[in-house]
Order: structure tokens, then sequence, then C-alpha cells
């Protein structure tokens, strides 16, 4: 059936998902977005242009992927919240990251050995 053709690929089923969550909004117009989403879905699985059709998935992958590790970046950043806090050196701007809850603490940049007093 796809010989030749596309087929389907992540950027297909992500649109074909987002056409079928988009028929749900009661707004009169809705119907019109929604079946162009799905066309253009269809139009994608079914393009001789396989070159192009896999040029625009790896583009959405790519963008997926950001978006994943934007994600999960600051799930690891709020976990760490907890245990630590993160001080910027007022010279070469390196993060520095010390235990919470310490007091009064010296903290030596590890990159330009700035040394500043900070409290944790
Ligand atoms: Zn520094």
């Amino acid at each position: 059936m796809f010989i030749g053709r596309n087929g389907p690929d992540q950027l297909s089923f992500a649109l074909t998902i987002l056409a079928f969550i988009l028929s749900f909004i009661p707004w009169n117009y809705m119907y019109i977005i929604s079946f162009v989403v799905l066309a253009f879905a269809l139009f994608r699985m079914f393009s001789r242009n396989v070159e192009k059709r896999r040029q625009e998935n790896s583009a959405f992958m790519n963008l997926v992927n950001k978006i994943k590790m934007w994600y999960y970046r600051s799930k690891t950043k709020r976990q760490q919240s907890k245990f630590y806090k993160v001080f910027v050196c007022p010279q070469c701007a390196q993060k520095l990251r010390v235990p919470k809850g310490k007091g009064k603490v010296s903290i030596k940049c590890s990159k330009c050995g700035h040394k500043m007093i900070k409290y944790t």
C-alpha cells in the first residue's frame, strides 16, 4: 500500500492524534482545522516525495527531543533544588552547586578559583 510512498511516520502519527483531540473541542470551526490537520497527515503518508517528508519528520523529532531534554533537565533541577543551592560565580559566571542547610560556607569556584562566603 505504501510502496514508493512515505508511509506512516512519527509526525503523521502525531498529526492524526492532534486531529483527533481537536475534533473534541467544542468550537464551530474546529472540525475544519481538525480535518485540515488530518488531511495533511494523510497527504504525508501517501506522498511520493519521500526525501522531503523524511526531512520534515526528522525536524519534528528534533523538536520532540529538545522538549524532552528540556523537561528532564528541569525535572533534575527541581529534584536537586531540594538538596543543593546553586550560586553563580561573580567572576566567570560558573554555576556552583553546594549542599543545602550547611549554614555559612566558603565556596571556591572550580573554574577560576574565586572565593566567596555564602549562606546555604
Ligand atoms: Zn569563577
